[in-house]
């Protein structure tokens, strides 16, 4: 046997945590036995490299162990169930969340990514996987980077498709995870084994170019450290740095460019120790050299989806000539090059000041992953899944902000309702219209980087099922649908409750709770309902009549208190239906009679039948509902009662309003509008003169179903 040792910084871990790599170890040793990898060595030396890779990452002793024993499940006889007696639950679930992913692909794909073929159960078990435990996919990803390594030793046909899995699916994912070292690497020996033509092409020219600015960048660097020293800023260090090749590439084949003009081949680098020298530094270089302006960025106030943080700057340098240069602090440099894996150590990392700072910064990464959950949560089906999962990790993505400058990062193709629900799902579910960078633009409308994004809202969660087609988040569907579930209890109570006390304010009854309790158990009795809340449920899903039940719970109409009597005139004995062209008949169910206050009901081909407002018979089509009321002459008593309109504003609004008293014969005055200029809700007050209480609740529910209203109630 093979003496196969692991090399880690031991000291990092208790005694007992070390012990637990060293069975792990010889548990791999003893389990892969004699067997071979494609080089010819033991094969055990794969494991024990990746488990080396995690270490290096600075994970924990599980995520090693693990690493160590990832291979043994699938290449041995030796059963998950073992793993767990020998090692514990944790590290047999890292085990066994790695050992299910096996991932495929199409062995030439494009090279655009919006075309990757990830619509696999694989692909969906690593993502889930990883929701549970974040260490499943920076094991998977080490895995990845070894066997991309030692990539040479396999056949032609396996090394391609290898190659180009990794390029599809593990450098994006690294990517998201804002590891740039390792994104790098496993793009350019990918790039070279999966395209060897081009790749060998490319850094012949790179070459080429860089050869012949070696020796200006070396200049370069020596005047940039005097200019700092003149300012007295440290400069920590200072290098010039190559892109890497398939970035190069995927720049060229992108702008199908000349290689001339990518003045980021070889980027200056220049680490000082804080935020504040940073910002000094671009003034500094600024002062000496004149930036190409379109080309300043500052990733440090607005970082990048993937968390990364820098200013980037690009200047005619000595000599006139263009090079880019990026400044940041030794922590944003150690971010964006082990990016998640630099913040996902061990506990007495979290609890230094400099972990609590970088939590901030960790949000964007960890964001999809929360995002993951919940859609997975969401019970969306394995395809909904699988493409909000695409779109989160391999989809291009886009900065918005809120009015007050906070930073949203969302998908392409997001809309305004895609902010709303980003921002919070309250106010997804009550979004009404949103102002784009000042202007008011529907929902649906498609965002793009850097607007600024200000939703109006109404009082009420409204959403419409069309609203479905106007996301692009998995995140904002699975809120809409959660929604239509979860709307039929709750949301009907809510609504019904509602409904019914602003009908009650009608007759004067400020709340619910001033309905006498007899009163109410009565009505619940003669519903065979048990509870109010049962009595608000059905009222709000339509299936009891909201002026039947509130006729139950106002027996007797109260004297009004507090109206102006204003005039008094005689009932003539015929009926007033409003949009009076339409014929009407009395219904027979209930016959109705002077002074029963009275309903219309619409129906098709018929007219108009008008019942007694209690009756029973109605049906509850609200739609169809027009209100009538029994004709007055001159001499009869009329109560001048106030009531409140509110819409969203549009033009005719108040022209509709006064139409529907006018057609009701009543009188209207003292009106008084208001804008309400952040949510664009008008809000119509005027007083109204009606002969009864009736006559103004019927008047009440007609407004209500006007165009753009919203609410209509009684303020006085
Ligand atoms: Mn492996």
């Amino acid at each position: 046997m093979n003496k196969l040792r692991i090399q880690y910084d031991a000291s990092r871990f208790e005694p007992a945590e070390n012990d637990l790599i060293g069975r792990a170890l010889t548990f791999a040793v003893n389990s892969h036995g004699d067997q071979k990898r494609a080089s010819g060595g033991p094969f055990v030396s794969h494991p024990i490299a990746v488990a080396e890779i995690v270490a290096e990452w600075g994970l924990d002793s599980e995520a090693i162990a693990a690493a160590l024993l990832h291979d043994v499940v699938e290449d041995t006889e030796v059963t998950l169930e073992q793993i767990e007696k020998e090692f514990g639950v944790k590290v047999a679930e890292l085990v066994s969340g790695v050992t299910k992913l096996r991932l495929s692909s199409s062995p030439r794909p494009a090279l655009d990514s919006a075309r990757l073929d990830l619509n696999n159960e694989n692909l969906r078990r690593l993502l889930l996987a990883t929701t549970k435990d974040f260490r499943v996919i920076l094991l998977k990803l080490a895995d990845r980077l070894h066997n991309t390594r030692t990539l040479g030793a396999l056949e032609k046909e396996k090394r391609t498709r290898i190659a180009w899995e990794s390029l599809q699916v593990y450098a994006p994912l690294a990517d998201r995870l804002g590891m740039g070292q390792l994104k790098g690497e496993l793009e350019d020996i990918s790039f070279e084994n999966a395209q060897p033509e081009e790749f060998a092409n490319l850094k012949a020219q790179v070459e080429e170019v860089t050869r012949n600015s070696a020796g200006y960048l070396e200049g370069l660097k020596r005047a940039i450290v005097r200019h700092m020293k003149t300012a007295g800023i440290e400069v920590i260090k200072i290098e010039a740095r190559q892109k890497h090749y398939y970035s190069i590439y995927k720049k060229l084949v992108k702008t199908q460019g000349n290689i001339d003009k990518i003045y980021d081949l070889v980027a200056v680098r220049i680490i000082v120790p804080d935020v504040a020298a940073c910002y000094q530094t671009l003034g500094i270089l600024h002062q000496n050299y004149k930036p190409l302006i379109y080309r300043i960025k500052d990733y440090i106030a607005v970082p990048k989806p993937n968390g990364y943080q820098s200013l980037h700057t690009t200047v005619f340098g000595e000599a006139g000539r263009i090079s880019e240069i990026q400044i940041r602090t030794p922590q944003m440099h150690e971010e964006a090059e082990f990016g998640f894996a630099a913040h996902y150590l061990y506990d007495e990392h979290k609890a230094t000041a400099a972990y609590a700072k970088r939590g901030a910064a960790t949000t964007p990464k960890l964001k999809w992953v929360t995002e993951l959950a919940s859609m997975q949560q969401a019970a969306l089906n394995g395809q909904e899944f699988l493409e909000g999962a695409k779109l989160e990790l391999f989809g291009d993505r886009i900065f918005v902000f809120s009015p007050k400058g906070d930073l949203y990062e969302l998908p392409e193709g997001a809309t305004s309702l895609d902010f709303a629900f980003a921002v919070h799902s309250d106010l997804g579910l009550k979004a009404l219209g949103a102002k784009v960078n000042g202007r008011l633009l529907p929902l649906d409308t498609p965002l793009e980087n850097r607007d600024v994004v200000d939703i109006i809202k109404r009082r009420e969660p409204a959403p419409s099922r069309d609203w479905l087609n106007m996301v692009v988040t998995s995140h904002a569907k699975s809120r809409i649908r959660s929604w239509f579930k979860a709307a039929s209890r709750d949301v009907n109570v809510a609504s019904g409750r509602s409904a019914i006390e602003t009908e009650l304010q009608t007759w004067g009854i400020k709340r619910i709770e001033d309905v006498p309790k007899r009163t109410m158990a009565d009505a619940l009795d003669g519903l065979h309902l048990r509870s109010p809340e049962d009595l608000y449920a059905q009222v709000g899903e339509g299936t009891l009549g909201l002026i039947s039940v509130v006729r139950k719970l106002v027996p007797e109409v109260p004297k009004p208190k507090n109206v102006e009597v204003v005039q008094y005139v005689a009932p003539t004995g015929r009926v007033l239906v409003e949009g009076s062209h339409l014929p009407h008949t009395l219904a027979v169910c209930c016959n109705p009679v002077y002074p029963q206050p009275l309903l219309g009901y619409v129906t098709r081909g018929k007219g108009v039948t008008v019942h007694a407002l209690d009756c029973r018979n109605i049906p509850t089509d609200v739609e169809r509902y027009t209100s009538c009321r029994w004709e007055t002459a001159e001499g009869s008593e009329l109560l001048a009662c106030r009531l409140s309109v509110e819409g969203r504003r549009r033009i005719g609004l108040m022209m509709d309003i006064a139409g529907t008293v006018a057609r009701q014969s009543l009188n209207m005055g003292n009106i008084v509008s208001t804008l309400d200029v952040d949510t664009q809700i008008s809000r119509i007050e005027f007083t109204v003169e009606v002969p009864d209480l009736f006559t103004l609740s019927a008047l009440r529910h007609t407004l209500e179903r006007l165009n753009s209203v919203e609410r209509v109630r009684r303020i006085d």
